[in-house]
């Protein structure tokens, strides 16, 4: 055997991660396909990788070392089982496979547990960067037993992308801990990327500028606290001309979002948690009600303001807007992340994982689709207190909300007023709202519960359970405690 590393699934990702493999010293990579043709057509247009092709599991387990190493990139659900089943057959127990497919968490749990039961190592493994990700240095996200970890580390190391000196992965934690924290990382991306939709928007409504006048402000706000992939791309995605109409890309492109379910994935395992991502939820919800035409389509019946016939700002008015925007797009950013990294600390409490969410920010900072400067930020605030209940709650997020305070209302205010949907930016304000009142009105929906559903309430002066008789004489019992 020649190879200490190998993968099966040789379409975008796959041939791309083997690439980038093959590329670092010491590395020899065996490969697989279950289509022959995608091998073949690897092996003959990258001589200079020294692929060790193979043709079935048996000879792909042959050409590896032990313990043998795999990564599987093939279509998340059905294929990837398909797959661990017939590496079993032809592995040996202490061998190592990798889902680095897109898995939902908890496949990964019960893969992990039926995996070991027979003996092997499995990890399942965010990979975050797509494809030029995968081939010059994606962000990694491994699970997994702490054995496997001693022998990949050292090779994800090598492959991962670096951002200031440290490469962008770290062992997450056991079983599926590096699938969830992916499906968080994807939920945050939906909420970044539906904040600056909606900044956009709010620009080119008030102030009528052009896509190209507006890719500009994204390109001077990416050189601020704004700096980021998702910013930088805005701006060259705002920038592009239609080559058949000459009109700005944007204007050609249909209005409908499209989703492969990362972003539901984490919406839903947020409630079943009970942490509200509500920003991560609008943006979801966002792109579902993008790609209803049948529901859109009666937009024309519905009345509201007519933001076409308005006056459009100008001159320092428009620049004064185009901050507050800016104001308000980092403080709904700074409320997704925070969203986000309480989904992971909730995560890891449920499902026993030891997250270190600092580590965590930190292999963001590079490779990923949310890479920003802003990371570091993170990492500094769990650095300074690992166990921060709301990380929105550290002094440096603080202080950039006293910052964006009055911008961050105005906006909101005036997006209302003006008819300008803008889901994110307001569900942001009210989560923090929500975070920062002394009184909730949930008083007054224990009140309820307990009319209808006799679901009793705990009172503020004094402690036990307490039941009205609603349909009696309204006088107050101690009841038993029925939640
Ligand atoms: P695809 O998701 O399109 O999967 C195609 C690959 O899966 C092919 O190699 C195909 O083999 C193989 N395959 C499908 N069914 C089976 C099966 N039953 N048995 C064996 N092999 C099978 O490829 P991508 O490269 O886009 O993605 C690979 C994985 O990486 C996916 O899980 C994806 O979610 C994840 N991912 C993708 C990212 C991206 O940006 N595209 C980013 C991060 C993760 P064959 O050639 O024989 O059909």
């Amino acid at each position: 055997p020649t190879a200490n590393i190998g993968v099966v699934g040789l379409a975008v990702m796959g041939s791309n991660l083997a690439r980038n493999l093959a590329s670092r010293e010491g590395n020899t990579v065996a490969v697989y396909n279950r289509s022959r043709s995608k091998t073949d057509e690897l092996v003959a247009e990258h001589p200079e990788a020294g692929f060790v092709p193979a043709f079935s599991y048996e000879e792909f387990a042959a050409s590896l070392q032990k313990p043998r190493t795999a990564l599987i990139m093939v279509k998340a659900g059905g294929p990837t089982d398909a797959v661990i089943d017939e590496l079993m057959n032809v592995f040996e127990p202490g061998d190592i496979i990798i889902d680095g497919g897109n898995a939902l968490f908890t496949d990964t749990i019960r893969r992990e547990k039926a995996v070991r039961e027979r003996g092997f190592n499995f990890v399942g493994m965010g990979v975050s960067g797509g494809e030029e990700g995968a081939l010059l240095g994606p962000s990694l996200m491994p699970g997994g037993p702490d054995e496997a970890w001693v022998t990949l580390g050292p090779i994800l190391r090598s492959i991962a992308a670096v951002a200031e000196g440290e490469p962008c992965v770290t062992h997450i934690g056991h079983d599926g801990a590096g699938h969830f924290v992916k499906m968080v990382h994807n939920g945050i991306e939906y909420a970044d990327m539906q904040l600056i939709a909606e900044a956009y928007d709010l620009i080119r409504r008030a102030t009528g500028a052009s896509p190209a006048e507006i890719a500009d402000v994204f390109a001077e706000w990416n050189t601020g606290e704004l700096e980021s992939y998702l910013i930088e791309i805005t701006a060259e995605v705002l920038r592009q001309v239609d080559a058949e109409t000459g009109t700005p890309l944007v204007d050609v492109i249909l209005d409908q979002a499209g989703a492969k379910g990362t972003g539901g994935w984490t919406v839903q395992t947020a409630i079943d948690l009970g942490v509200p991502v509500s920003g991560i939820a609008e943006a979801v919800f966002a792109r579902s009600l993008s790609s209803h035409p049948e529901q859109r389509s009666i937009s024309g019946a519905l009345p509201g303001p007519d933001d076409s016939t308005g006056e459009h700002l100008t001159g320092a008015d428009a620049d004064a807007f185009i901050e507050q925007v800016r104001l308000a797009l980092y403080a709904s950013k700074i409320v997704a992340y925070s969203q986000g990294f309480d989904e992971i600390r909730a995560g890891a409490a449920h499902y026993d994982w030891s997250i270190d969410l600092g580590a965590v920010s930190k292999i963001w900072r590079a490779g990923c689709i949310i890479r920003a400067q802003f990371l570091n930020r993170i990492a500094d605030a769990y650095e300074a207190e690992p166990d921060l209940a709301v990380l929105l709650t550290a002094p440096y997020f603080v202080d950039a909300l006293t910052r964006a305070q009055d911008a961050w209302r105005n906006i909101v205010a005036l997006a209302a007023a003006a008819g300008i949907p803008a889901p994110a930016f307001s569900s942001s304000l009210a989560y923090y709202d929500g975070l920062r009142a002394r009184r909730l009105p949930a008083a007054l929906i224990q009140g309820q519960r307990d009319f209808f559903g006799a679901h009793t309430y705990k009172r503020i002066d004094k402690d036990g359970t307490f039941h009205t008789l609603w349909s009696g004489d309204r006088t107050e019992v101690e009841a038993e405690d029925t939640h």
